[in-house]
């Protein structure tokens, strides 16, 4: 079986390996037993479903929340010579009727539809006819409450094993909590289903998040790092979409916005420039991503705080599909807390008190000094093999420590004692720093003998320093306002038995460049890869596609690596397939010809 899988994929996509469960997710289809896969954004699902649908007697059908997902998915299986056709509200007369013949023919292997058409009054029957071989539901966490995306007409999706008896069915999904993982299997009323967990690492996603500042600035250095590239920034509010798009615009750049308040047009505009430019950076609100199945975004920038870890990984997910290497950084500020505490309030009032506490997790995150891949994994039940990721701002050395560590944390350690462990960290950091503000004088703490004693440093650090020793376990916090107390290992500290590490921003010089970078570009001629990348435009263009349906970022950058002379050498190149090489293979060795 193995063999067969691996020819089919060899042929149409040109991968010769598995990766990780895909090979397992693809028995479950095989053997017809109800499975549930979980693998990060950019781990392959897609091919768990297309490749046993290529091996299967009748077409297999694949639920998909988003019409220009399913568009992008059936062009690009079209053009790997896969059969495919969807089936949605956007289709001409002359397409949905060529659908519908391709299914009675028994010509489609695969056909794509939307939760809304599959269960439109008589479409089933047409199925029932059809034989299908089994159903995929993609995005499987839309059927969920607990997920971030629930989505009412999903909900229905669990009429179908009943509809289609005896019928296996098969859900994908990216997000990685076990609740949302059994509210999946239960809701699609999978029987005994197969659970397929993958690692939630990403390893070439580079994280780091750093405190907002000068942010116009610090958004164009990462935008410059990135020129000729495509990303993401990310913004809280509508407002800050429009005020963004326009700073960057007057700085020369080119931005498109995108939020849920524009004119639909605008919108559908803008995204689509997104999807098919090489270099666009779109500037949003969280409500934009859902279904961007670019794979080759090389970074997002938040420029306020996602509203929960599971948003997080689920936006910065978007970069680096490809698996080359992207770059994820975050800015925050204690001001976005209360931004979202008020957008919170206005829209879901009954999840409140759970929303707190998400916000609050994400903020500690933010401030945190372990390991951001790690503490990602570790949110959702995973760890981390070996010390250091090679991929952090932690594990890269970006971060610093601070010197006499050990009396600073003794001087905030005793503050909140001082305070009687009644307030939170940010009324603590001002006494600290020796603020004079109202609240202060009235609790009469500005007599206190911890009061001004961190004068000299920045209110910020000091607040950033409470975090990290809460999260080395030397303070805890409870109850709603995050009251600060000592734990037992903060007495230890105090009696200078121990000293916790306090980390502030490193001098730039002292970086490493990332392992993802390194690898990623190692032995490509840059110089061939920027000229195969004018190709690739120049073919997409006249098509009408986005440029990585020709060929992905990582197949032309192993192009630009192996130099292929002849056909058979090209057919070893990283994801060319059969029909890509006898589509465009001439036109890409002849340039590679004459780059000598
Ligand atoms: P997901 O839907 O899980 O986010 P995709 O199915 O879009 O992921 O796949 C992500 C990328 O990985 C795509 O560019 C895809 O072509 C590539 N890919 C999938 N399977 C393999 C494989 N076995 N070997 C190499 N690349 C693969
Ligand atoms: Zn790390």
């Amino acid at each position: 079986m193995d063999d067969a899988l691996v020819a089919v994929m060899k042929k149409h996509w040109g991968y010769g390996r598995f990766l990780p469960l895909q090979r397992e997710a693809m028995g479950c289809v095989m053997s017809g037993t109800d499975s549930v896969v979980v693998l990060p954004t950019g781990g392959g699902k897609s091919l768990c479903y297309q490749v046993p649908a290529l091996l299967g007697t009748g077409p297999a059908v694949v639920v998909s929340p988003l019409i220009s997902l399913m568009k992008d998915q059936v062009d690009g299986l079209k053009e790997r010579g896969v059969p495919a056709a969807r089936l949605d509200s956007s289709l001409s007369e002359d397409e949905r009727r060529a659908a519908y013949a391709g299914l009675r023919e028994g010509t489609l292997k695969l056909l794509y539809v939307s939760p809304e058409r599959l269960l439109m009054d008589g479409f089933l029957d047409h199925l029932r006819r059809a034989r299908p071989a089994f159903l995929a539901v993609d995005e499987a966490h839309c059927i969920s409450h607990w997920g971030h995306d629930f989505r009412p007409e999903y909900r229905r999706l669990g009429a179908l094993k009943e509809a289609l008896p005896g019928i296996a069915l098969h859900a994908y999904t990216a997000t990685a909590t076990p609740k949302v993982r059994e509210d999946v299997a239960a809701q699609l009323n999978l029987a005994s289903p197969k659970m397929l967990v993958g690692a939630f690492d990403r390893p070439n996603l580079v994280y780091r998040t750093a405190r907002a500042g000068r942010d116009l600035y610090r958004i164009q250095e990462v935008l410059d790092r990135h020129r000729g590239e495509s990303g993401i920034v990310y913004v809280i509010r509508r407002a800050d979409v429009d005020s963004l798009a326009f700073g960057l615009a007057a700085r020369g750049y080119r931005a498109l916005p995108y939020h849920a308040g524009m004119p639909d047009e605008e919108r559908r505009r803008n995204q689509d420039r997104f999807l098919k430019e090489e270099s666009a950076v779109m500037v949003a609100t969280v409500a934009f991503g859902m279904g961007i199945d670019k794979p080759n975004v090389r970074f997002v920038l938040h420029a306020g705080m996602p509203k929960s870890l599971e948003h997080y990984l689920q936006e910065s997910g978007r970069a680096g599909r490809d698996g080359l290497e992207a770059e994820c950084t975050l800015f925050y500020s204690g001001a976005d807390l209360l931004t979202w505490k008020a957008l919170l309030k206005e829209a879901e009032p009954e999840a409140h008190a759970a929303a707190i506490e998400k916000l609050n997790e994400m903020g500690a995150y933010c401030r945190g000094t372990t390991c951001r891949h790690r503490a990602l994994v570790r949110y959702f039940g995973q760890d981390l093999e070996g010390p250091e990721c090679g991929a952090c701002d932690v594990c890269l050395g970006e971060l610093e420590a601070v010197e006499g560590a050990l009396e600073t944390s003794q001087k905030i350690l005793s503050c909140v004692l001082r305070l009687k462990e009644r307030f939170g960290a940010d009324y603590t950091a001002q006494v600290l720093t020796g603020s004079m503000e109202r609240r202060i004088i009235a609790n009469g703490h500005q007599t206190l003998s911890t009061h001004g004693l961190l004068a000299r440093a920045p209110k910020e650090s000091v607040r950033d320093w409470i975090e990290q020793l809460c999260a080395q376990g030397y303070l805890h916090k409870h109850g709603e306002y995050g009251v600060l107390g000592v734990t037992p290992l903060g007495w230890t500290v105090l009696k200078g038995g121990q000293t916790p590490r306090l980390l502030k921003p490193s001098e730039p010089s002292a970086r490493r460049e990332s392992k993802a970078v390194r690898a990623g570009w190692e032995g490509v001629d840059r110089d061939l890869f920027d000229k195969l990348r004018a190709l690739r435009k120049r073919i997409a263009a006249e098509r009408g596609f986005p440029a990585y349906i020709v060929f992905g970022d990582e197949t032309l950058r192993d192009m630009a690596r192996k130099r292929p002379a002849t056909r058979r050498a090209f057919l070893r190149v990283k994801g060319v397939g059969e029909t890509k090489m006898a589509q465009y293979g001439e036109q890409f060795l002849a340039l590679i010809r004459d780059h000598g």
